[in-house]
């Protein structure tokens, strides 16, 4: 796999104002490495120790990403570093990343994790929940958090219209977000799906595959 290639020829495609998160999960140190020298400076890991073992590893001008289901217990282990969360979908959660993010004397950038796909197999909340959340008192008192955007899934599934029903879903709920709250993040694409991400209205793709290879799972 020609990393640098990869990261120029996906890049390429993007429009400005489309961030791109290299999702660097199972990869090696060196594979970083390599799209780092290559100027890629935002990576995306989906485990928490797996993340703060290559923080630890790597310079420090990484901006590192937790796109998985974060466990409560667990966000201690990133809250010193960690740049973005995307998968956020529960008040309870977010009290737990206050909590953290205060003993760092830090505000913890997140995004709410919206539930867009038809199978159930995902995590988020009902879109529907996420303006209830932002409106609840429990919520503004939380200083060391700021919800900057939304993150969402689509299925996994070929029928290019149903994933673009649901892209477009979550970009109607960041809009009903954001008259109430101004933000700027709409997490969604991925290697598969990226350019259609763009066209519903993406500002941030989440791509693994398509720069580092396909994924072993041991
Ligand atoms: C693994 C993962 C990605 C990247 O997937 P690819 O298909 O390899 O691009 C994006 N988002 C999330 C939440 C992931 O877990």
């Amino acid at each position: 796999m020609d990393i640098e290639h990869n990261l120029q020829h996906i890049k390429s495609q993007l429009p400005e104002h489309v961030t791109l998160v290299a999702v660097s999960k199972t990869k090696p140190v060196s594979a970083i490495l390599e799209a780092y020298n290559s100027g890629q400076r935002i990576f995306g890991e989906n485990k928490i120790q797996e993340m703060a073992e290559k923080y630890e590893q790597l310079p420090k001008d990484i901006e590192w990403h937790m796109i998985g289901h974060v466990q409560r217990n667990k966000v201690k282990y990133m809250a010193h570093f960690v740049d973005l969360i995307h998968g956020v979908d529960n008040l309870k959660l977010l009290r737990e990343i206050n909590k953290q993010a205060e003993k760092h004397d830090r505000v913890i950038k997140c995004l709410l994790q919206i539930k867009i796909a038809e199978e159930d197999s995902k995590f988020g909340m009902p879109p529907e929940d996420a303006l209830k959340l932002l409106q609840d008192e429990a919520f503004k008192e939380l200083k060391h958090i700021a919800i900057v955007g939304v993150m969402g899934m689509a299925t996994f599934t070929n029928d290019e219209a149903q994933i673009k029903t649901e892209f477009s879903c979550l970009k109607t709920t960041f809009d009903k977000l954001n008259a109430f709250q101004p933000m700027e993040i709409i997490s969604m694409g991925m290697s598969g799906d990226y350019p259609l991400a763009i066209e519903c209205g993406s500002t941030m793709v989440r791509v693994g595959s398509s720069i580092f290879g396909e994924r072993n799972y041991l």
